[in-house]
């Protein structure tokens, strides 16, 4: 499937560097769904020292054929004040933040991410290239 290039505004690339107020770890209204590959639940269990099966009846639950995280309507469990307790280990929804491909429009751009994320227009430049293929690892869309 061939993707559609990103708009204008996307094209000089975008500066992003979190700035660990955790907001994107926190539910928003009802909606937290951290959903995970099979390799997310592997690497959280050996993070936390789970086998995968354990770490998957223990903190997962799926929805719509997509295992997710447990209890989405909260923030998310491993999240300890602004920490994330499995930092090494986080899925690749948290590793691609902000540039999931629904955020990837001007309008959902410049109305929500911008005014919620501090991290955006901050540190290093992420290439068009480089958002594209971030936007590619995105786990479930
Ligand atoms: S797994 Fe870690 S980075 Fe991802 S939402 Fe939870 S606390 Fe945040």
């Amino acid at each position: 499937m061939t993707q559609k290039p990103l708009p204008a505004l996307f094209q000089e690339g975008i500066r992003f560097e979190c700035q660990g107020t955790a907001q994107c770890c926190l539910s928003r209204g009802s909606y937290g769904y951290v959903y995970l590959t099979l390799k997310d639940r592997q690497r959280m269990a050996k993070v936390l020292k789970l086998s995968t099966l354990a770490f998957t009846r223990t903190h997962c639950a799926k929805t719509d054929g997509h295992f997710h995280l447990k209890a989405p309507e909260k923030d998310c469990h491993f999240l300890i004040g602004t920490r994330c307790s499995v930092y090494s280990g986080r899925p690749e929804q948290c590793r691609t933040w902000p540039f999931w491909p629904e955020n990837l429009n001007s309008k959902t751009w410049n109305a929500e991410i911008v005014p919620f994320c501090k991290g955006v227009g901050k540190g290093r430049l992420y290439s068009t290239a480089e958002i594209e293929v971030l936007a590619k690892r995105d786990p479930i869309r």
